[in-house]
């Protein structure tokens, strides 16, 4: 018995072998294709139900299949995993794109569309209906054959060359691994850091210490490692994965993707692959996204470079540098932090056990939103370490089930992310509650020392556990416009906002204290890290700026004419960079977010979606920062309606009016 084609309400991990992966989805793809047949040979007229309803529920258990197994190609990953995912991901591709261009299906479709105006649909049934709709002209059904054909190749390429180049980053980050034997080098390093890079030697077999690029090894290594010779050798390693003309390196890749993308768009009557991504946004089209960024550019870069001289000339008193360069800047910076502030990272850490933090976004989501979540032993997991909890309301109602993964594994990729095993629907009167999962990468317990948090990693999970709530507190009606089914550079909105409150008081006082002596963080440390949050903050909004820039130099214009990617990369950075180029390095081979991920043309979202994020907080502060009254509205407004209305009409229903972006200067401590 296939497990993924029985029916299962959470994901059946623990029965699912990696043999049953290929024949479900190939099965399930069958039976959602006699589905759209139903559809298509209906002979009733085509309405709103039997064509546009019926389209959005079809396929139910495929796309669980799939997502279970994406998500594990993600979190818990293996080469057999990954081969299957070299031949399942063609395979959707394939059939998602027959179905875009099934033209018995087009036209039903788009005979609804032409009579949208008198069919009586309410404002969600609206939105889906131009989803549709637009779901088919954004994907070439109104070309001719010949088009059609060209489209369906470039997409089949396009996904492979995605996969190709998220495995190079993955195998460059393992191959990597800087051994040390002499206890001399370790000099700087906090002791938690030598503890948990001791372990990894003798998981390798190894004897002393192992660094790996894993942003837990790597990040702290960077940041306190006296060795200036062993920190570059770290950050040079880290800044050519996919750039060390092996096997694995993806310049090609990257050339491929650009251009692929660029005669897709060319093909659907868009001038760049950016223009036709825009034109779903809300920032609408690239010319405003570059004077977006621009804009901000001129606010920050005064500061940066004054910032940038500033460390200069500490590193200078402190160790007589002349040049900074790129592996100097985290290690000066946390020295100048630790002067002007007195505050570094280890100190904080103690107050922040990963267990305590957990509670805390639990109890700020009880206070603001009514959720009481209770940890479960009862569903199935992908792996031990993955802790699962329910999630309830005031009135005891189920709300969703939560699937948390905290720690770095050698089948994980980097970073944290939010994702989901079932989507929030309501189908024939039932309100079918989510699966939401959070992944992130945070320091493992050590033998002698539970995981204790930097302050990066807290407001990492709070990043997270926001973009959960979307997911969570979802109320519609259609999967597809479902909770974090928003526009790109909406959706970080949820996510950022709940950032602030790790900066609060109020809020630290709930959970962060000493995993020791349960004290309460001194409220020293509490104005500390209030005051420092804008520490160095120039040069900060400059790195996102300038990763934004080259996002959009990537695919605002014809790349048909580069041949270098590392020289074009050095001229989009030109008005962003601070520090030395390294010849080594190229960020693009490595830049999954726009070359592997859903965020190519869409990066400089990150900011926009801060100056939402710093006008609503605003808001919140304005009326107290666990006011029931905003919360409500943030919630009734934003976060339950996912994408059933125009994006600027739900902020504007939320906050009365439109965001101001000077709310994002000031706290950035950008305006003077
Ligand atoms: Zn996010």
């Amino acid at each position: 018995m296939n497990p993924l084609l029985q029916s299962y309400n959470t994901a059946p991990f623990s029965k699912i072998e990696n043999k049953h992966f290929l024949p479900a989805i190939t099965k399930l793809i069958e039976e959602t294709k006699a589905e759209i047949d139903a559809i298509t040979s209906n002979s009733d007229a085509p309405t709103f139900e039997n064509t546009i309803e019926a389209l959005e529920f079809s396929g139910e258990k495929l796309d669980r299949a799939t997502s279970i197994f994406f998500n594990l190609n993600s979190a818990e990953t293996n080469d057999e995993i990954q081969k299957l995912a070299q031949e399942i991901s063609p395979m959707l591709t394939e059939f998602g794109n027959d179905m875009l261009l099934n033209e018995a299906l087009f036209e039903r479709v788009k005979a609804v569309y032409n009579q949208k105006d008198t069919l009586d649909l309410n404002e969600e049934q609206q939105m889906l209906l131009d989803k549709k709709y637009k779901g088919f002209s954004r994907n070439g059904a109104n070309l001719s054959e010949e088009k059609k054909k060209q489209l369906r190749k470039i997409d089949t390429e396009l996904s492979k060359l995605k996969l190709t180049f998220g495995e190079n980053v993955l195998a460059e980050t393992n191959k990597f691994e800087l051994h040390i034997t002499d206890e001399k080098d370790l000099s700087g390093l906090p002791e938690g850091v030598i503890e948990a890079a001791s372990q990894t030697a003798e998981e390798k077999g190894k004897e002393g210490w192992v660094f790996t690029l894993d942003y837990p090894s790597y990040v702290p290594f960077l940041t306190y490692a006296d060795n200036r010779e062993l920190r570059k050798k770290m950050a040079i390693a880290f800044g050519a994965k996919g750039f060390n003309n092996d096997e694995f390196d993806n310049q090609k890749n990257v050339l491929q993707i650009a251009q692929l993308r660029h005669k897709r768009a060319n093909l659907l009557g868009y001038k760049s692959h950016a223009q036709f991504v825009l034109e779903e946004r809300m920032a609408e089209t690239p010319e405003k996204v570059k004077t977006f960024l621009n804009e901000l550019l001129e606010k920050a870069k005064p500061a940066a470079k004054k910032e940038f001289e500033e460390l200069t000339a500490f590193a200078k008193e402190l160790d007589e540098i002349d040049h900074l360069e790129k592996w100097d800047g985290a290690y000066y910076s946390e020295k100048l932090k630790q002067k002007l502030f007195n505050l570094d990272d280890e100190k904080l850490k103690p107050y922040f056990e990963l267990k305590n933090v957990i509670n805390g976004v639990f109890t700020v989501a009880q206070k603001l939103y009514g959720l009481h979540f209770k940890e479960v032993q009862n569903i199935d997991k992908y792996h031990p370490e993955v802790k699962t909890y329910e999630v309830k309301d005031d009135e005891g109602e189920l709300v969703a089930l939560f699937y948390a993964d905290f720690h770095p594994r050698a089948g994980k990729r980097n970073g944290a992310w939010m994702t989901s095993y079932k989507p929030q629907q309501t189908k024939n009167g039932t309100n079918d509650r989510p699966h939401v999962s959070i992944v992130c990468n945070f320091t493992k317990p050590t033998a002698s020392k539970p995981s204790l948090l930097t302050f990066n990693e807290v407001t990492t999970l709070f990043h997270e556990f926001g973009h959960a709530l979307h997911g969570m507190l979802a109320n519609t009606q259609y999967p597809s416009l479902s909770g974090t089914s928003v526009y790109w550079d909406f959706v970080e909105l949820p996510s950022q906002i709940l950032e602030n409150w790790c900066y609060e008081k109020e809020t630290l006082e709930l959970f962060a204290t000493h995993y020791k002596t349960g004290e309460v963080i001194p409220m020293e440390y509490v104005e500390k890290i209030k005051e420092s949050a804008t520490f160095l903050e120039g040069m900060a909004t400059l790195r996102q700026l300038s990763f934004g820039m080259l996002d959009m130099a990537w695919h605002s214009q014809d790349p048909s004419g580069i041949n270098e990617v590392k020289a074009f990369e050095v001229a989009a950075f030109e008005d962003t960079q601070l520090y030395p180029d390294v010849k080594e390095n190229c960020m693009s081979t490595s830049f999954s977010h726009i070359f592997q991920g859903g965020y190519s043309a869409g990066y400089y979202s990150y900011k926009w979606a801060e100056v939402l994020d710093a006008d609503a907080f605003a808001y919140f502060q304005q009326e107290g920062i666990f006011s029931k009254k905003v919360a409500d509205k943030f919630k009734n407004f934003v976060l339950s309606q996912g994408g059933t209305m125009d994006p600027m009409e739900l902020y504007i229903k939320f906050r009365g009016q439109k965001p101001d972006p000077e709310a994002l200067l000031k706290r950035a401590g950008l305006l003077k």
